[in-house]
């Protein structure tokens, strides 16, 4: 028994001793090794047999693994970030151009030398400083006095100033009190002869942010300068450090976020936010029991060894929450760069700077993120590409990929343009390219197939007929144009987090009790709007020639087919109140007329949004002629000549005016 008590013992001292020489290899900052220590300490004293010891052991461990001090090199030349972006994406010009400029305005910043003003009137003391500085790589400027400093300070922007106390015009204080009133963001550090250090405390009560007293050791210096510094990046950080992406689906947000990564030359990983209710799924759990885990944030910078990563937050407009507390205020103290130099994960413990990662967050829709969060972020927006768009993007992109992935030739296989047409016509329906890629992957997959087993030649040109072979019949079909017009049903559009996408509204009476039946699981705000429909149907049914008593002994019925797409929102207050006109006049509408707009009791029409995608969702199903609100000029205008080509838009101010435009 005393012999497995002593090896049991000398295990644990070999471990322990190990994990000693870790802590004080790991380049911890010193708070933490302090804190790692002392954990160490009081692993000697507890029984290895115990979960304690083994939580204790695990915490350890990992604390000693993370990537304190590790960084991968940036990689700062722009024109090979523009050559990669270009070389990897067709289009998406502007996203390109805002991506640039951010990582120009991070190259700036970081290679920029910070200026500095030193401000004595002695001129050896002046001489001195400057050399000093000029070789810690700061651009130095000087001045002679305080009058002389204001001067200067107007004609540059400095990071910090070093004054001395005791000038013949203007002092240090008077200085001090100057700057902090015009120039809040730059630091002031004072210096001062030894004998009046009283003074230089006062002038840091009044706002300055160091002081050095004469005479000065180098080392001083140089930490003062740098402390004021770093506290100035901090602020200057602050406002849209963290790119969000917001797009549909498909529209190349991750991969333009993998190739700023590639760019940049550093780490990139993906964190899914969609559906995360806990916090603890970014914050950790304590370590209470055997097998509590740190966040993902976290468990993400371990696992890539490196605290300068790309970390790309998908879908944060997903992010749920519950009970076990809110995700997106832990969120919210990742990305804010005030807060994220010191993140305290939970099962950490101790605070980890997160100030090197590089956020990017994706969302499809901004409207459900929170304020505060997107406040924090500069927006860049994805939105659906065109039929052109899609066809160039396939041909030099995705048949290339799918080709190599599946180990067939290009020199081998090609798709011709009436088959691409084809599949993104017949095969698909979205806003971006998501299921066109995977349908090319499947026609990839089957030629591979059917090569192996000789039922191809090895040369294969894809035609629209092979397109039907390998895929079967056609998918979609248009619904508008297929159709024919119908008294009571209209055309409208909506935007939702896949785009832009078309929905009909159908309006039915019958014999009853003045009720109005609303049907399709429509969101409260569209279920007003189908009040607000019937209502001004109702009070202007005059002017439309039906008889005002319309209502009396009948039932409406409202009903939006469509179960997959998420109906809210007021755009579709026109549509719907055309689909009444029509009913009610016993017009036929014209189905290839699609509308969107949000109505007044008074039938005037009210600007929407998401226009360019639902343009592009229009064309997608052969609409002749969208009908928007005149309100929207400017959206319209904004359209690309590619996006308007082959489609009527018509700009109106009242219903009356969609009405006549829309019904037979
Ligand atoms: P998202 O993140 O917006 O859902 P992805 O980045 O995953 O979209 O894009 C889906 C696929 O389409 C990827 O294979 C991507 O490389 C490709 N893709 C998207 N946009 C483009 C583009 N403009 N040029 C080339 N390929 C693209």
């Amino acid at each position: 028994m005393s012999f497995f008590k002593k090896s049991e013992d000398s295990e644990q001292q070999s471990t322990i001793t190990d994990l000693r020489i870790k802590v004080a290899d790991a380049q911890m900052p010193a708070g933490v090794e302090k804190i790692a220590e002392q954990e160490l300490e009081m692993l000697t004293k507890i029984n290895p047999a115990t979960a304690e010891y083994s939580i204790g052991l695990t915490y350890i461990d990992y604390l000693v693994t993370l990537p304190w001090n590790k960084k991968t090199e940036d990689n700062l030349d722009l024109s090979r970030a523009e050559r990669l972006l270009h070389e990897n994406h067709y289009g998406l010009e502007k996203v390109k151009e805002r991506i640039l400029e951010h990582l120009a305005v991070k190259v700036m910043r970081l290679n920029r030398k910070p200026l500095i003003l030193v401000v004595d009137d002695e001129e050896i003391a002046r001489k001195n400083l400057e050399h000093v500085l000029s070789k810690e790589h700061y651009e130095v400027v000087t001045a002679a006095d305080g009058a002389d400093a204001l001067r200067k300070l107007e004609a540059h922007e400095f990071d910090v100033v070093i004054t001395d106390l005791k000038m013949a015009s203007l002092d240090g204080m008077e200085l001090l009190e100057k700057v902090g009133e015009r120039y809040p963001d730059i630091k002031v550090i004072v210096v001062t002869g030894f004998a009046s250090i009283s003074s230089a405390i006062e002038a840091v009560k009044k706002g300055a942010f160091d002081y050095i007293a004469k005479p000065f050791k180098l080392d001083e210096v140089r930490n003062a300068v740098s402390k004021a510094l770093e506290k100035k990046a901090v602020v200057k950080n602050t406002k849209g450090s963290v790119l969000c992406f917001s797009g549909p689906p498909g529209t190349g947000k991750t991969s333009v976020g993998r190739a700023v990564a590639q760019a940049l030359g550093r780490k990139f990983t993906r964190i899914a936010l969609g559906g995360m209710k806990d916090e603890a799924d970014i914050r950790g759990h304590r370590r209470t029991y055997v097998g509590a885990k740190p966040g993902r944030i976290i468990e993400e910078l371990h696992r890539l060894e490196t605290t300068n990563p790309v970390i790309m937050l998908d879908e944060l407009d997903k992010l749920g929450h519950d009970v076990k507390g809110d995700p997106a205020s832990a969120l919210l103290e990742v990305l804010d760069p005030e807060q994220n130099q010191a993140f305290v994960d939970h099962y950490l413990d101790v605070p980890f700077d997160l100030s090197s990662v590089m956020f990017i967050v994706t969302a499809n829709l901004l409207d459900t993120i929170h304020a505060p969060l997107r406040d924090r972020m500069e927006v860049i927006e994805f939105s659906g590409y065109t039929q052109e768009e899609k066809a160039q993007i396939a041909t030099r992109f995705l048949v290339p990929k799918q080709i190599r992935e599946k180990g067939l030739s290009t020199n081998r296989v090609n798709f011709t343009p009436e088959a691409v047409q084809k599949i993104i016509q017949e095969y698909t329906r979205e806003a971006g390219i998501r299921s066109l890629e995977r349908k090319i992957a499947t026609i990839c997959r089957k030629i591979a197939k059917e090569a192996l087993q000789g039922e191809v030649d090895n040369e294969v040109s894809v035609t629209p007929e092979q397109v039907e072979h390998f895929l079967g019949k056609r998918k979609y079909h248009f619904e508008v144009i297929e159709e024919q017009d119908r008294i009571g049903v209209t055309t409208g559009l909506v935007w939702t987090g896949a785009g832009g996408d078309i929905i009909f509204v159908e309006a039915a009476r019958m014999k009853g009790d003045k009720e109005l039946i609303i049907t399709g699981s429509l969101g409260e705000v569209m279920r007003e709007s189908v009040q607000a429909a019937l209502s001004y149907v109702r009070s202007s049914a005059a002017s439309f020639g039906i008889d005002e008593n319309f209502f009396e002994r009948q039932d409406i019925h409202i009903h939006v087919p469509g179960g997959a797409i998420q109906k809210d929102g007021p755009s579709a207050g026109i549509t719907i109140a055309v689909a009444l006109l029509s009913l009610l006049t016993k017009r036929p509408a014209r189905r290839d007329v699609a509308m969107t707009g949000e109505i007044t009791l008074t039938g005037r029409i009210l600007p929407v949004g998401g226009i360019r995608e639902k343009v592009l969702a229009a064309k997608r199903a052969k609409v002749a002629v969208i009908i928007m609100p005149a309100k929207n000029r400017v959206d319209v205008e904004e359209l690309s000549e590619e996006i308007t080509r082959d489609i009527t838009i018509k700009l109106v101010d009242t219903v009356a005016e969609a009405a006549e435009a829309v019904l037979r």
